[in-house]
């Protein structure tokens, strides 16, 4: 099997189940409990925060554990409307665990802007600018497209809000760029940040948000008031340290760089017919491909029976027609159709990028002689 879909949710390193494992059933304490094992999973749980902290390249700030990216997203919208006449503005091309929020404070009468994307698939600057104002409350930007791989300018966005809207706060939705893209939010001032373990070999329904000022931002659930009182319910101990684990444990830099070659190789093969379209963009984990003359849908099967899986799209909404994301940036219904995303990651081998790569096209040709 070559699993070509690490946007989707990666395997989990066989360490983090050991280190899951001693905080399930040795280090199982309630971190809220007053006797000393507790005490010591508290500290513990606030080590990781500092840990994650100045993995996202920062000294300062809150960190708050939560059951995933969705809830992360969820709780810095929601948790951070207020009443009055704000407006609230996101990219066209956000995950649905935003995309979806947005939609919801628009059928609650919220003012709600989406700002379309940029052929490249980055949010059009020029859009945002015209539609930031002294009224924008909140600007929802996705740093890198599960989609498509685009990479949106964080400082670029950061300079808009400082010049025509220093009251509004940013959240970037980062799953698909922390601990996959270099960067550090030392450079960029973000207000919110969300990252989840599943996207970087760490567990499934695990993740957190960074908050830079928690008077910024109140809880959406309520109840015995863990985490700061912003996300009530005992803390996922053994998750949270096995995603420390993961993330502890990977080294940004040198898996760019391998990926940056994979997606190199496997790009040289497809890219030698010239019905295959790439859109050309900046992570090299993502990778939006089309196959012209053939739908997507087909091809994805055709190679799942050869043991080679791709996406057709963020795994949370396959199940929708169409393409909200490719359609904003311009691409029309027709080669959306045939398009499929491969992500990357850094435990492939050349080996099987370049078998892979090979097996795509051959697939495509033989469903091609069927179709054309
Ligand atoms: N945002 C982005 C960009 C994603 O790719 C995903 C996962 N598909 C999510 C949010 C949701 O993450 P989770 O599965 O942790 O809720």
């Amino acid at each position: 099997m070559i699993y070509l879909d690490n946007a989707a949710t990666t395997k989990m390193f066989e360490k983090c189940v050991d280190v899951y494992k001693n905080y399930a059933c040795n280090q199982f304490f309630n971190p809220s409990a007053g006797y000393n094992v507790s005490l010591n999973i508290s500290k513990e749980l606030n080590l990781v925060r500092q840990h994650l902290l100045s993995k996202l390249g920062l000294d300062n700030g809150n960190i708050i554990f939560t059951g995933g990216a969705t809830e992360s997203n969820n709780l810095a919208i929601m948790g951070s409307k207020r009443n009055g006449k704000w407006e609230y503005v996101f990219s066209e091309g956000e995950h649905p665990s935003v995309y979806n929020v947005a939609k919801k404070l628009e059928q609650d009468g919220c003012v709600v802007h989406f700002v379309k994307l940029q052929k490249n698939g980055q949010i059009d600057y020029d859009k945002l600018n015209e539609i930031v104002n002294e009224r924008t409350r909140l600007i929802s930007v996705i740093h890198v497209s599960n989609e498509t791989g685009a990479v949106n300018d964080l400082n670029l966005i950061n300079k808009i809000r400082k010049e025509k809207a220093p009251q509004a706060l940013i959240h970037v939705d980062g799953v698909q760029a922390f601990c996959k893209i270099p960067f550090s939010l030392s450079d960029v001032d973000v207000d919110f940040y969300t990252i989840s373990a599943h996207k970087f070999h760490g567990p499934k329904g695990v993740g957190a948000l960074y908050i830079k000022n928690l008077q910024t931002i109140k809880n959406i659930v309520f109840g015995g008031g863990q985490e700061f009182g912003l996300r009530s319910g005992t803390e996922n101990i053994p998750g949270i340290m096995a995603m420390d684990y993961a993330f502890s444990n990977i080294d940004v830099d040198k898996n760019f760089n391998i990926v940056k070659q994979l997606k190199q190789h496997l790009l040289n093969i497809l890219l030698s017919d010239e019905k295959v379209e790439y859109l050309e963009t900046e992570s090299p984990y993502i990778l939006s491909v089309g196959f012209k003359g053939v739908n997507g849908e087909t091809l994805m099967r055709a190679l799942q029976d050869k043991g080679i899986y791709v996406g057709t799209g963020s795994a949370c909404s396959t199940k929708k027609a169409g393409n909200r994301v490719l359609e904003s940036l311009g691409q029309t219904k027709d080669q959306i159709k045939t398009h499929i995303r491969i992500s990357l990651d850094f435990e492939l081998s050349d080996e099987d990028v370049v078998n892979a790569g090979k097996t795509i096209l051959n697939t495509y040709h033989e469903i091609w002689e069927k179709v054309k």
